[in-house]
């Protein structure tokens, strides 16, 4: 076997037997195998290169990229016998994935997106944000930090930013894949401290460097437009606001006044900041509440609203959290129906990727139950256009959403 010596990779790529009993997953194409679905799983070779999955039989199933600390052990790249995995392929698959959001960006509207969304985009753990002039890159899996160059250099061609941002750090990568965290500018400029971005006309800005996940929830993008629609008139909470995002959309679409609450008085500062930045007929009130907290008070208080808005973080990190997450969101949700105007809206999120929309279903109607609120479902809501989902790779669905009046 040769050695690339950029690499380290081998031509051709080492074969690792699938399970006869584990290859299921790989006919209905789901891009990851995990080290017990391998007859025998190599222990000697280094993170990131590339290996053919083949049957029993030595018949070719797929071929992916390797990591022997990560409890997924072969990240799929194609189920095409004859594709070579080579920076070719990773660079055109960069290249299509941002040309794929062209028509989502209007520089004058709306100026940040999603390009790269992981798995969906065939390259496994790796995103990429666009906020204006500059991108932020995220690396989660070994078996595309090899390609970081490749993915750079295919970024900078095709996206032609003013600088690209590094924030490959986090708990997944480091415990999960075994790699040590790499931060900082990688291409061009430093971005500066703040970058004012536009979404559907407003404006926002973000922190490359030390904001949530990369500054901002661009999956939110559409949901806010359509929640802001019908919130004309309205006195609206905005609970766990973040940087304002649903809330400054409620403002702009003519409700009277907007309470946002957040824990963080980071991210409050940033909403004020963009309150400002937005000039609006509404009242804003800002809070830094634990949100279970602000609604009992409330209901104490006697307050009404027209339309709240429960963007939480995620409740459920793995399968074993979701009975746990389940109360939550039923807590969370019953206290908030109580605090509806009749005829009031309620527009309800979970980004628990193992709460799934049934299960999330069922939890908002408990919670009316408790809240003795009748509900009428009028819209749901889930992942816009530049955070798709592979159809064969369920688990990349996290985002659903629920809008609903009082009865
Ligand atoms: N709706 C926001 C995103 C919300 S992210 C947007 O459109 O951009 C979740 C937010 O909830 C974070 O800002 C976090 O600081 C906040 N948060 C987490 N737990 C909280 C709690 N118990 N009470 C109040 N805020 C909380």
């Amino acid at each position: 076997m040769a050695t690339d010596p950029t690499f380290g990779s081998f031509d051709p790529p080492p074969r690792l037997t699938v399970r006869r009993d584990r290859a299921e997953s790989l006919a209905r194409r789901h891009p990851w195998v995990f080290a017990g679905q391998l007859l025998h799983p190599p222990t000697n070779l280094p993170p990131g290169v590339v290996v053919d999955l083949v049957d029993e039989k030595g018949g070719f199933l797929a071929r992916g990229g390797f990591n022997g600390e990560s409890r997924i052990a072969v990240r799929v790249l194609t189920f095409e016998p004859a594709a070579t995995v080579d920076a070719a392929l990773i660079a055109s698959r960069v290249r299509d994935s941002v040309a794929r959001r062209d028509s989502l960006l209007q520089p004058d509207r709306t100026d940040a997106a999603r390009l790269i969304f992981a798995e969906a985009d065939r390259l496994p753990g790796v995103i990429v944000d666009q906020y204006g002039e500059w991108l932020v890159l995220q690396i989660l899996s070994a078996a595309m930090a090899r390609w970081r160059e490749t993915i750079v250099e295919a970024l900078v061609a095709q996206a032609r930013p003013q600088g690209i941002y590094e924030r490959s750090e986090g708990e997944d990568r480091r415990q999960h894949e075994g790699l040590a965290p790499s931060v900082g500018t990688i291409w061009g400029q430093e971005p500066p401290d703040e970058v004012v971005i536009r979404e559907d006309g407003l404006r926002f800005g973000v922190d490359l460097r030390g904001g949530q996940k990369t500054g901002f929830y661009l999956d939110q993008r559409h949901n806010r437009a359509a929640v802001a629609s019908g919130c004309g008139g309205a006195e609206v909470l905005n609970a766990f606001a973040y940087s304002g995002g649903f809330g400054l959309h409620a403002a702009a679409a003519g409700a009277t006044r907007v309470t946002h609450v957040d824990s963080s008085a980071a991210a409050l500062e940033l909403c004020a900041a963009n309150i400002a930045r937005n000039p609006s007929g509404a009242g804003h009130e800002l809070m830094q509440e634990n949100v279970f907290d602000a609604l009992r008070r409330f209901r104490a208080e006697g307050r009404a609203f027209d339309v709240i808005i429960l963007d939480p973080p995620k409740f459920a990190a793995s399968r074993q959290a979701v009975d746990r997450a389940a109360r939550g969101y039923r807590d969370l949700n019953a206290a908030a129906l109580r605090l509806l105007t009749s005829g009031g809206r309620l527009a309800t999120f979970s980004c628990s990727g193992a709460v799934d929309r049934g299960l999330f279903h069922r939890v908002v109607a408990e919670a009316a139950v408790d809240a003795g609120r009748d509900l009428r479902l009028l819209a749901e809501f889930g992942h816009p256009a530049d955070h798709p989902v592979l159809m064969s790779f369920p688990e990349g669905v996290y985002l659903k959403g629920l809008l609903a009046e009082v009865v």
